[in-house]
């Protein structure tokens, strides 16, 4: 039971995806790009896995952190490692992120699933066997024919009805877009789609995070008229008392945390002070499985969703394990990226949807992923 060998594999896969000066993903020409695979290995040989951007779980990282703190210790005592790497974080000087615990934890529960011959969300108490996915856009463009003006997120919005998505998120335009924020034009976009779908699909945004008070009021007024069904972080989330006022003046349920840093402790005073009317958590941004259960829970003590942020893996897991949370987020999409199309790592999607809109939670043992590991020995470029 205990752990001997804590490793990583970077390897490249060809990807079309390119990045803007803010970081936001677009659609881009074909190129290589580099994954990290942690690899969590006990006495008995069984292997836990996860994937992330390697100066999350750099050399540094792995031999100064983890190495130190799980070797020699029980592969099953999720909760006593991840508080003792916690402790950690106080005296890495920065170095040791919650994304770095998410990930470590991560392979620690893909290892139990594998070694258990059970799926994670089995593992820890399943909910369901399928949730309704709302797909969710790539942030607005300059693309001609892509997300650059609120006709095309319109015409966008039809195709994904048609694929079967029963909700849409839009992310709309943010800097360094020219005219980018404005206020209004994520209104005409939000309108646009709206009269495009019709009045029985779900619809959300998630538009530039640093609007005024004022202008996020604007807006969440404009989204109560088109019938949204949430207002996702359009303040910078550090400023409580903006979201609070913003909330106390809305119909529109506003929803977050996404990027505030404090785990499931900062979303525990968002709770107590009525700071925002659905919580919001992804296992990557609060440190974890457990973390983001733990705010799921503290969400459901009170009476609230908490949905989930992100795709992926581990997200789906807490989906399928959790009943207050209503949709999956899949995506990012964008009309020139093909979402189904599965990346050169993995034999097939974690998320697969049906016509219907619903994504089938994984049934193979641990995470799920359907990792081709030939593919990745064939392609690592550095391994520490
Ligand atoms: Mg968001």
């Amino acid at each position: 039971m205990k752990i001997e060998k804590i490793s990583v594999d970077v390897f490249t896969y060809p990807a079309r995806l390119s990045r803007d000066t803010a970081g936001h993903a677009h659609p881009g020409p074909e190129k290589l790009v580099k994954l990290a695979m942690l690899r969590i290995r006990d006495e008995d040989g069984t292997e836990g896995y996860a994937f992330g951007p390697q100066e999350v779980i750099r050399s540094h990282v792995i031999e100064s952190f983890a190495r130190k703190v799980l070797i020699g210790q029980n592969v099953f005592d999720r909760e006593k490692i991840w508080h003792d790497l916690a402790h950690w974080q106080r005296g890495s000087a920065g170095q040791l992120t919650d994304r770095a615990l998410a990930l470590i934890e991560q392979a620690l529960w893909d290892l139990a699933g594998r070694k258990l011959g059970l799926p994670v969300h089995k593992l820890i108490g399943g909910f369901r066997d399928k949730v309704p996915a709302y797909g969710s856009t790539m942030c607005g463009d300059d693309l001609r024919g892509g997300l650059s003006t609120p006709d095309e997120y319109a015409r966008f919005a039809e195709k994904l009805v048609s694929r079967g998505y029963k909700a849409i998120k839009l992310h709309t335009w943010m800097p360094p877009i020219s005219f980018a924020p404005d206020a209004k034009m994520d209104v005409k976009a939000c309108a646009a789609v709206r009269e495009a779908v019709g009045p029985d699909i779900a619809l959300m945004l998630d538009g530039y995070h640093w609007y005024s008070r004022t202008d996020a009021l604007y807006i969440g007024r404009e989204l109560e008229k088109l019938d949204f069904a949430w207002f996702e972080e359009p303040m910078e989330e550090e400023s409580a008392e903006s979201y609070a006022w913003l909330a106390a003046q809305l119909d529109i349920p506003v929803l977050g945390p996404e990027s505030l840093p404090g785990k499931f402790l900062s979303r525990a005073s968002w709770v107590k002070n009525n700071v925002c009317d659905i919580l919001r958590a992804g296992v990557a941004g609060v440190g974890g499985i457990g973390a983001c259960l733990k705010v799921a829970h503290l969400a459901e003590s009170f009476g609230m969703n908490c949905e989930v942020h992100g795709n992926g893996a581990a997200n789906l897991n807490v989906v399928g394990a959790i009943k207050n949370c209503d949709w999956y987020e899949r995506g990012l999409l964008h009309p020139f990226l093909d979402y189904e199309e599965v990346p050169a790592y993995l034999n097939s999607l974690v998320d697969p949807m049906d016509s219907e809109g619903f994504v089938h939670l994984p049934t193979r043992p641990g995470l799920g992923e359907d990792i081709n590991f030939a593919y990745i020995e064939a392609n690592t470029v550095e391994r520490y």
